[in-house]
């Protein structure tokens, strides 16, 4: 079980949150419990370490930014022993969660589980903070934004549980963003491709990690609401959204949808080097830096050099990282060769997802199409072969993302 921030914001959360608990270990199951920081508390750590320092040190940040959880994880477990359970903590670097040194972004590499079934086993709940893990130096990491989600799919699959569900402000994957679009529907079941896609494109509700960990662990996910009374039905009878395999889903009589949903992502910054060198490398002393920065860069343009042999180059990368990618740039301006730097924050990245577009045509048109009528300009365009994504103005991705789903005829009745 995983519940998010939301969910662990404050004593009488924290209070409900063990009942629910409670309630799943009653029903006779061994149960593990991963949480997040108080909602709020993770943005708040994050920006004490970005007044401390712009460019800041990501080991420093990480000790900083783990201690949301270390506290919701204490929290959690005393309020379990106050309602009567045997339950106690294990933080990252106790169990341990073992990642690779990439300070603020780091991937579980294994979990060691032995002492933790022990203890289950002996009838005592264990306790979890996500977001945290221990590198090969023994210093603490994290998991990057929303992390607990690939935590709870972790330690789930270390422990071979029957099912791991992730407990948040919301009762299931919806067609879009519920807060945003007040006719989004809940879906039923997900594909994990399709969920992969649209938490890689800004459906913040799973974190893309957890859901590419539980495809590869076969770790049946479950997202449901933690906003439920003593009278609720118990997660087995499956109330919320089920995360499931193309075959599962094909043996079910849910009729596929051509697009399962939209997503927006607000955190996209926009770079643009003008005057480029249109010459073989020229685009590679561009991104080989930002990689080795561990900068995730996402969409591309490179336009066909019409004379001189210069050209622009425009990509996106995290808003987080637009500083540390500027100073990359800058520090590398000659070595590249280009004219100037142009650097955009106030950019959204809006995109459909869905299976369907593999076999049929006219998906991007009609999302052109759709943005036109309403008079929204689009900056960039990349596609998938079961997505395509566009970037717009930051102000229009509220609209955008209502009126393309009501284009896609996904809108509630
Ligand atoms: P938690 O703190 O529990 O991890 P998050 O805030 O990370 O919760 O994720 C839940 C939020 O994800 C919801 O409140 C909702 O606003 C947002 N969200 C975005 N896209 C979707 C979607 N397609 N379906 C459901 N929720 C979504
Ligand atoms: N507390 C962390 C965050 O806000 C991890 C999480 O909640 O999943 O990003
Ligand atoms: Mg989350």
């Amino acid at each position: 079980m995983k519940f998010g921030g939301t969910s662990m914001a404050g004593t009488e959360r924290i209070r409900r949150v063990a009942g629910i608990v409670k309630r799943q270990q009653e029903a006779g199951h061994e149960v593990a419990v991963v949480v997040s920081a108080m909602a709020g508390e993770t943005d708040r750590l994050v920006n004490f370490c970005r007044e401390a320092n712009a460019l800041y040190d990501r080991a420093e940040y990480d000790v900083v930014v783990a201690a949301g959880e270390q506290v919701t994880s204490g929290l959690l477990a005393l309020h379990l022993q106050a309602l009567g359970c045997k339950a106690r903590s294990w933080l990252g670097w106790q169990l341990p969660v073992r990642t690779d040194d990439a300070h603020a972004a780091a991937r579980i590499e294994d979990i060691e589980s032995q002492a933790l079934l022990a203890s289950m086993a002996a009838g005592e709940i264990a306790v979890i903070p996500g977001f945290q893990g221990l590198d090969p130096d023994g210093r603490v990491t994290t998991l990057g934004r929303g992390g607990s989600d690939t935590s709870a799919v972790a330690v789930a699959a270390a422990v071979h549980a029957d099912r791991c569900d992730i407990y948040t402000d919301v009762d299931g994957v919806y067609t879009t963003d519920p807060r945003i679009v007040a006719k989004a529907r809940k879906l039923k079941y997900v594909t994990y491709e399709e969920m992969l896609e649209l938490a890689s494109v800004g459906s913040k509700v799973l974190q893309t990690r957890s859901v590419s960990l539980a495809m590869k662990e076969g770790v049946r996910v479950q997202v449901l609401s933690s906003f439920i009374d003593e009278s609720a039905p118990l997660a087995d009878s499956i109330p919320g959204t089920m995360i499931v395999s193309d075959e599962e889903l094909e043996g079910t009589d849910m009729e596929r949808q051509l697009i399962t949903g939209i997503a927006a992502d607000k955190n996209e910054a926009k770079v643009t080097l003008t005057r480029v060198a249109d010459r073989p490398g020229a685009v590679a002393a561009i991104f080989g830096p930002l990689a080795e920065a561990n900068i995730n860069v996402d969409m591309i343009i490179q336009n066909i050099a019409k004379d001189k042999g210069e050209t622009d180059v425009t990509f996106t990368c995290p808003q987080a990282d637009l500083a540390r990618t500027q100073a990359l740039l800058e520090e590398r301006k000659d070595a590249i060769g280009y004219y100037r730097m142009i650097a955009d924050s106030k950019v959204a990245k809006v995109s459909v997802v869905g299976v369907g577009m593999r076999s049929h045509a006219g998906v991007a048109s009609t999302m052109f199409k759709a943005l036109a009528d309403r008079g929204i300009n689009i900056q960039a365009i990349s596609t998938s072969e079961i997505k395509v994504s566009v970037l717009i103005d930051s102000d229009e991705v509220e609209l955008a993302v209502r009126v393309l789903h009501t284009a896609y005829e996904l809108d509630a009745a």
